[in-house]
């Protein structure tokens, strides 16, 4: 009989077994405490010390699984000031990241204290779980292929504006953190701004009142409009429809732009992926342009 290949597994090391030194970014739950991994649980209870947002929030979770390990602050106010510190402790022990929920470093701190341990060749590993983001594009029933993490928009009126006009020709769902208070200001610029598309305010997840509810921007925005909802939110919105058809004004605009820097094949296959117009026609166009038309 066949064998067939197991995939190679990773065999759980003895809870005892010491945790070589080096950096460890801990994922943990954005609600639903069971969603903190094995291998999570593991990393945290040997660590020799956890670097934490707020140890009230991380004591919490680490009564949980049963473990007592020092902590020390590790957040915005103070991130400069105690990373040479961490990183020297690093050398010769195990240090863990985890911010308050999710994934360390999106939209949490942390990315300097990894670019500093890899520059100091500290060996840096990753335990993956929850993350708000990716959860809530699970849930938001819209297009998942190509997407666009923007974060916490500005919360002044005009420089949001700006982030989403900036943002507004991404072919790309947008995937946005935002607060009850400020969603319907969002929702309504997000509408303004990026006009008909189809969005998803997704709330609580992974915990008892979670919700995804789905509608156009200009509707979301409606709904939103008075008082906005209670609880941690993902905003989704979904890509932009397809563009116009090029006209050949259009194309002759982009051909004798990419012609200054590009031969006339490259600038005609360029143009030809921008605008979907037929590759040979505009290889013959940018023929005549370079010869004086
Ligand atoms: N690092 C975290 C992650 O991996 O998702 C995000 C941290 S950021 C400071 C916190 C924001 O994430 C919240 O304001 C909210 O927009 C979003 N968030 C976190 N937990 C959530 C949940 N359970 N449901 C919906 N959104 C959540």
């Amino acid at each position: 009989m066949n064998q067939i290949a197991e995939p190679d597994a990773v065999e759980p090391k003895p809870a005892e077994a010491p945790l070589p030194p080096g950096l460890y970014i801990v994922a943990t739950p954005i609600g639903n405490l069971g969603d903190l991994s094995p291998r999570a649980a593991s990393v945290l209870a040997r660590a020799e010390v956890i670097a934490v947002e707020d140890s009230r929030v991380t004591a919490k979770l680490l009564h949980r699984i049963g473990a007592k390990r020092p902590m020390t602050p590790y957040h915005d106010h103070n991130a400069d000031k105690v990373r040479p510190g961490l990183i020297a402790r690093m050398a010769s022990q195990p240090v863990a990241l985890v911010s308050d929920a999710g994934t360390p470093l999106i939209s949490d701190p942390g990315y300097k204290l990894v670019r500093d341990a890899r520059a100091a060749g500290i060996a840096v590993t990753t335990i993956p779980g929850p993350c708000a983001a990716v959860a809530a594009l699970t849930l938001a029933g819209l297009p998942t292929d190509r997407f666009f993490f923007l974060g916490f928009l500005p919360s002044k009126e005009k420089a949001r504006e700006e982030a989403i006009t900036e943002v507004a020709t991404v072919r790309a769902t947008l995937i946005l953190y935002e607060s009850g208070p400020r969603l319907g200001a969002t929702l309504k610029a997000l509408a303004e701004g990026l006009g008909q598309r189809d969005g998803a305010v997704v709330r609580e997840i992974s915990k008892t009142f979670e919700e995804a509810v789905t509608a156009s921007l200009a509707d979301l925005a409606a709904r939103y409009a008075e008082a906005g909802p209670k609880g941690e939110i993902v905003v989704i919105v979904g890509p932009p429809g397809p563009r116009p058809a090029a006209t050949e004004e259009d194309a002759d605009k982009l051909l004798r732009a990419a012609l200054e820097h590009l031969p006339v094949g490259r600038a005609a296959s360029e143009v030809a992926k921008e605008t979907g117009i037929n590759r040979r026609d505009l290889y013959t166009r940018a023929m005549a342009i370079k010869e004086g038309d």
